[in-house]
């Protein structure tokens, strides 16, 4: 069995990740604590939050490489929490996230690595919340993603069973076999115009995740394929939709 598999029983038994947080129906902002509350409280598998790291090395939930027009790895932690969130948040320190996702099992933490402005500053970001997931416990409830192929393989080597999905969709799913990542993470249109990845992906144990599934028709496309999970902005519509 694989590990992502021991973990997977943990959390509910449905496909829906929400994508940086469920934010939508309630107008939260994206990548805040509150948005992660509410995907629990949803009931969703799996929450998703990007992770960078500011100037004075503190790691954020934060989508854009910049905060309010503030470059977040030119600028301090201080000086990002100037500016609050629309609903006043303090912008979100990566241990927040973790704290408030090990309260409970059913929902999994999906963290996203973004890429800073040098391959070097990429790794020391991603060694650096490996660490702090490590340091805090929280290896069971995160699933990495990221869109560099070096981040996703220096994690597996950092962390041999950690849960860890490669997103840019050049890979094949025989390559990411033999470099021993646990699945795909590909754009909907990638798995659309080459159905046959989703079979080559299954018969090679990766598990599959799909972004951003946003059409009720897509999702059931999706559904009808049994993917692991499915990312959107729509989470109420895709656990309505159930399996
Ligand atoms: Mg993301």
């Amino acid at each position: 069995m694989h590990a992502q598999d021991i973990y997977k029983k943990f959390f509910m038994d449905n496909s829906v990740v929400a994508h940086r947080g469920a934010w939508k129906t309630r107008g939260l902002p994206q990548n805040s604590i509150e948005s992660l509350r509410e995907a629990m409280r949803l009931g969703c598998t799996g929450s998703e939050f990007d992770v960078q790291m500011t100037a004075d090395s503190v790691l954020v939930l934060c989508h854009d490489n910049s905060y309010f027009g503030k470059t977040i790895e030119k600028h301090t932690y201080r000086e990002l929490a100037e500016t609050k969130l629309s609903n006043g948040e303090t912008i979100p320190r990566l241990e927040k996230a973790l704290m408030e996702g090990m309260k409970q099992t059913d929902t999994r933490l999906f963290l996203e690595i973004k890429s800073s402005s040098t391959v070097e500053r990429t790794v020391l970001s991603a060694e650096k919340i490996v660490q702090t997931v490590n340091e805090m416990g929280a290896q069971p409830w995160v699933f990495y993603i990221s869109f560099d192929y070096e981040t996703v393989k220096r994690i597996k080597q950092l962390v041999p069973s950690s849960a860890v999905a490669y997103l840019s969709g050049n890979v094949s799913p025989e390559q990411l076999k033999q470099d021993r990542i646990t699945g795909l993470d590909y754009q909907y249109n990638v798995f659309k115009k080459d159905t046959g990845m989703i079979r080559n992906a299954r018969e090679s144990g990766l598990s599959l995740n799909v972004w951003t599934v946003n059409s009720s028709g897509d999702m059931d496309l999706f559904l009808v394929h049994g993917f692991d999970y499915i990312t959107t902005d729509e989470p109420e519509l895709l656990l309505s939709k159930k399996k």
